[in-house]
């Protein structure tokens, strides 16, 4: 019997729930959370960070999730915060959200989507962030994080005069280089 191993399946598919994991692709402040639950996210991070470093997509993986697509989850040594943050600075947004599988698969209900919060928030305009987490059963910090986007976007949508080019990869990498995120040993 011939066992036939796959070298291009990531790293990412064999521990799905780690990328899942919110804490993860969106976390809390070191002062929202114990020391024992900072040092455990500092662990899973570090784990997710070594696997997605040594990757053979990392490299297409960050650019496909930096230009192409606004993914949800951990991906290629990045948080959602930090590929906004390149996005910002290469001065590019991506205008379509996807809900496209993408890297990590999603299980079970998967992530609320940003169209949800802003469906709820236009419903309810005066509920509060708790409200809207108890209607669409998520997290408080999720609501935060989309409402602060889509204050993002519209801030962005006031000022952008043009859409730009696509950055190159490497000035993808550059600016990834600079962020915290990717020194995680
Ligand atoms: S998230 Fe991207 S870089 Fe990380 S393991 Fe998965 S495919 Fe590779």
């Amino acid at each position: 019997m011939t066992i036939v191993v796959d070298t291009t399946t990531p790293p990412c598919a064999f521990v799905p729930e780690v990328y899942q994991d919110e804490l993860l692709h969106s976390p809390p402040a070191r002062t929202d959370i114990t020391a024992a639950e900072w040092e455990k996210l500092t662990v899973k991070r570090a784990t997710a960070h070594r696997q997605c470093a040594g990757c053979p997509l990392m490299v297409e993986c960050l650019y496909r999730a930096v230009v192409e697509m606004d993914v949800s989850g951990y991906v290629a040594c990045t948080t959602e915060s930090d590929r906004l943050s390149i996005r910002r600075r290469l001065g590019i947004e991506i205008h379509e959200p996807t809900t496209v599988a993408y890297g990590a698969a999603r299980v079970g209900g998967g992530p609320v989507s940003h169209e949800a919060v802003m469906t709820a928030r236009q419903a309810y305009p005066k509920d509060t962030c708790h409200q809207l987490a108890d209607r669409l059963g998520c997290s408080t910090s999720t609501i935060k994080r989309h409402l602060r986007r889509a204050r993002e976007q519209k801030r962005e949508d006031a000022v952008a005069p043009s859409a730009p080019s696509l950055p190159s990869v490497d000035a993808v990498l550059d600016m990834f280089d600079e962020l915290e995120s990717s020194k995680v040993a």
